[in-house]
């Protein structure tokens, strides 16, 4: 690209097309790079299941190791990848990893843990999608029920044929599929009687809320939506997660109202994979 940033062209180029600077180029440029060079790294936060107090799943966090820049969260560099459709790519290499990794957990202790790993919908728009995860597993000689993938609301109204198919087939295969940030999407709830869901991820939005700062009337008003999701999932038997858990009083609450697992840096920040590792080693040994 470097050649085109010359002139006034590039000026009126800015211009027009806000977003396009000259930084975003050269991460666009550096991402591509990233992924041919292997610099994306997946990180894991445990899930804590409330009625065995054991980390029995995680989820997988994809990290960009940037030569300079150091460590980056998926806030820098996500939006590009889902811009320049490298996120199909992004998200390959990033299952290709967790299922790599929860086959070592598996196979080789300290204990089995259920991965879950974000899905972009251009990844289930790909009409091979499904049988690219079947090749993963054999290859990583994981067992389908220790892959569990997260879907956003929005994925599930979309009306393309390849999504529901690929979906269809996931659920058949014996992977787990999560609702992600539930609550904060489109508020039909038509889409769980349609698909094959096992999970509903409560968004930290309402969770945040349960904190002592917030004036009672609003905090009380997202205790009510909290016990209001997790009554509707229990009885449509699926199992709730709580993300963004911070503080004890939030996850006696949610122990209180029979949430099933909670998620969030009370437990544990992203972690490694090696500090993972040894996180489980403790829970197990207790
Ligand atoms: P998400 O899937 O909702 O993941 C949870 C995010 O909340 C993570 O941010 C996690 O670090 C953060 N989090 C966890 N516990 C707490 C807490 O107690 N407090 C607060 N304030 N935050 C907490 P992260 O790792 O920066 O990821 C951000 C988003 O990027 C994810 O949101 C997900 O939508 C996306 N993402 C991450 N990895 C991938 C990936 O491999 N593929 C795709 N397509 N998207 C990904
Ligand atoms: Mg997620
Ligand atoms: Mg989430
Ligand atoms: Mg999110």
């Amino acid at each position: 690209h470097a050649k085109h940033l010359g002139g006034n062209s590039f000026q009126f180029f800015t211009e027009q097309l806000p977003g396009y600077s000259l930084e975003r180029l050269q991460l666009e440029n550096q991402l591509r790079k990233a992924l041919d060079e292997d610099q994306l790294i997946v990180y894991y936060q445990p899930k804590l299941h409330l009625a065995s107090d054991r980390i029995q799943g995680a989820e997988a966090l994809v990290r960009w190791q940037h030569p300079e820049q150091g460590l980056l969260l998926p806030g820098a560099f996500i939006d590009i990848a889902e811009e320049t459709g490298m996120i199909v790519a992004l998200g390959d290499a990033v299952l290709t990893k967790a299922c790599l990794q929860a086959s070592e957990w598996y196979h080789r202790g300290p204990a089995p843990i259920c991965v879950a790993v974000n899905l972009s919908v251009q990844q289930l728009r790909q009409s091979n999608f499904a049988a690219r995860v079947q090749q993963i597993l054999d290859h990583s000689q994981l067992p389908a029920s220790l892959l569990e993938f997260e879907l956003t609301e929005s994925m599930l109204l979309e009306h393309v044929d390849a999504v529901a198919e690929n979906i269809a087939q996931l659920q058949q295969m014996g992977i787990r599929l999560a609702i992600d940030d539930f609550g904060t999407g489109y508020s039909s709830l038509a889409y769980l009687k349609r698909f094959p869901i096992s999970t509903l991820k409560i968004d930290r939005a309402f969770i945040g809320e349960l904190e002592e700062q917030v004036p009672q009337s609003e905090r009380s008003q997202d205790a009510a939506i909290i016990r209001a999701i997790i009554a509707m999932a229990h009885s449509l038997d699926l199992i709730v997660v709580a993300e963004g858990v911070e503080h004890d009083g939030q996850l006696e609450f949610l122990k209180e109202h029979l949430c099933d697992e909670v998620q969030g840096y009370l437990i544990s920040r992203p972690v490694s994979a090696a500090d993972f590792t040894a996180l489980l080693t403790e829970s197990t040994e207790v």
